[in-house]
């Protein structure tokens, strides 16, 4: 199976208004190149100076996704970059990315990570701590960023059962939280990805992040 093939495959199984983000972390420009031949202009990077590299060697009508752990001193890098930063996993982040904005005179575009995961190696707000934040409308604090939605990613594990209350407990959290802040660009929830886009496109996904079933194993 070629990118093409793969991408054909997904693009049928992926509704209109569901965004796929190619995950091309740790794959070259050439296969970025492919899907982007195909039509593809939305990429998924986690790494700082990757993001960088693929940025200035590809076309520039690709909007770049950060989906990786962003340390603070990171941030200038990335904020000028991503057309959106999934993996904002604090107020301390958000603090930075915020700042980071005001100088390059932008707005960022960021998801609030959420942790739901069994996995204590996986990051993010936990749901209780995003309510809090909401409550007391955190935001405000942060006037040079957009909080777009939520982000997550569920534990890795072969019981779709579990992955699917995990995933709608988010997207539950997910209505809780734009009901609340009505923010007219809180819009967004990202989550699925190679082995549970479906679960998460049922669940009310609006962007899946899938890299091994485009690009193959890392
Ligand atoms: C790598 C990665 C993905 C893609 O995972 P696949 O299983 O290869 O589809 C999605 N989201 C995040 C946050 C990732 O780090």
């Amino acid at each position: 199976m070629t990118i093409a093939d793969n991408i054909r495959r997904l693009r049928q199984q992926i509704p209109d208004h569901v965004r796929l983000i190619c995950v091309s972390k740790f794959h070259p420009a050439d296969a970025i190149k492919a899907a982007y031949d195909c039509g593809e202009r939305l990429f998924g990077e986690s790494h700082a100076q990757e993001l960088t590299a693929k940025y200035d060697a590809l076309p520039r009508d690709i909007a770049w996704h950060f989906i990786g752990s962003l340390q603070t001193n990171k941030v200038k890098y990335v904020v000028p970059r991503a057309a959106l930063i999934h993996s904002v996993d604090s107020e301390r982040l958000l603090a930075a990315i915020d700042r980071c904005a005001e100088r390059n005179n932008l707005t960022a575009n960021v998801l609030l990570e959420i942790h739901i995961a069994r996995e204590s190696t996986k990051h993010g707000f936990a749901p209780d701590e995003a309510r809090t934040f909401f409550a007391r409308r955190g935001w405000e604090q942060f006037p040079h960023t957009h909080i777009c939605g939520l982000m997550t990613m569920g534990t890795a594990t072969d019981d779709r059962t579990q992955t699917r209350a995990e995933l709608h407990q988010v997207r539950s959290l997910f209505d809780e939280l734009r009901q609340q802040c009505a923010l007219p660009y809180f819009t967004e929830l990202s989550m699925g990805m190679s082995d549970d886009f479906d679960i998460a496109i049922d669940e009310g996904s609006t962007m899946v992040r899938i890299g091994t079933a485009i690009f193959g194993a890392r």
